[in-house]
């Protein structure tokens, strides 16, 4: 894989919005390969679909490509918000494949995906409508608000320019695609808590390092009169998963190290 991108894929297109989709569009057709699976391309969805740009043959894998002129930011511009909601909250949306990338010459900086089954609603904030001038006056975008996604659920697969080893992309996708099992309703305190233990920096903690977040995590969760409870639930998922192990009474250790891919030689 390289991140050079081909400018004469939008032979023939004026406006700059389409030169840019027909050129990353085109990209990413010829270059990806599925990140959940060993397929070594995705194709693209013949239109019908607003939500789903490309897919995997093998595997089902569906993908949104959104992309971008300059550096990713914080939150990151996606489609219209209600329906986006919609697919989120019953489980089905895509995985986001977000592109930013820079002209003369043109060249992909950051590749960054999103396994869908790290969103969560809470990820997901509706922008102001678009202003009565607009022409599409009244309509409701969203963004990804990556704070809300743990650094295991952002999978770089070019970063800064440079192309990430495609081994430890999957590595990192499947560890974590037991997600998809689990509700939307439980995803958010598990990948929440997960944050949370992630934030200690430490590779042993104890069960008192994790209550401390007792506050925070009331405060997203005000409905929850039982929180310990659920921090101790969430501890016992992550542990069956093997991203951590309880060493003695109230101590653990966390298994998985969250090493990012580098680049490839
Ligand atoms: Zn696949």
């Amino acid at each position: 894989m390289r991140n050079q991108l081909d400018p004469s894929a939008a032979d023939g297109y004026k406006s700059n919005s389409q030169i840019a989709r027909r050129v990353t569009e085109n990209w990413f057709s010829e270059s990806m390969y599925c990140p959940s699976c060993p397929n070594k391309s995705v194709r693209q969805t013949r239109g019908g679909t607003k939500v789903v740009d490309f897919d995997c043959s093998r595997c089902g894998a569906e993908f949104q490509l959104k992309s971008k002129q300059g550096s990713l930011g914080r939150s990151l511009r996606d489609a219209a918000y209600a329906p986006m909601m919609e697919r989120v909250s019953a489980g089905l949306a895509p995985h986001f494949a977000f592109m930013t990338y820079r002209k003369q010459p043109w060249e992909i900086v950051d590749l960054l995906l999103v396994p869908r089954h790290f969103l969560t609603p809470a990820a997901i904030i509706a922008a102001p409508p678009l202003s009565a001038s607009a022409r599409r006056a009244g309509w409701v975008g969203c963004s990804i608000k990556l704070d809300e996604i743990p650094h295991d659920g952002r999978v770089f697969v070019i970063q800064r320019g440079s192309v990430l080893d495609t081994v430890a992309v999957r590595k990192l996708w499947r560890k974590f695609a037991w997600l998809e099992g689990v509700t939307v309703e439980c995803r958010g305190w598990t990948t929440d808590v997960w944050k949370c233990i992630q934030r200690l920096g430490k590779r042993t903690f104890t069960l008192a390092d994790v209550y401390a977040f007792e506050i925070e995590l009331s405060a997203k969760y005000p409905k929850n009169r039982h929180v310990r409870d659920k921090i101790r639930q969430q501890l016992q998922v992550l542990r069956d998963q093997k991203l951590l192990k309880f060493d003695s009474r109230g101590i653990y250790s966390l298994i998985w190290s969250s090493n990012r891919p580098s680049p490839s030689s």
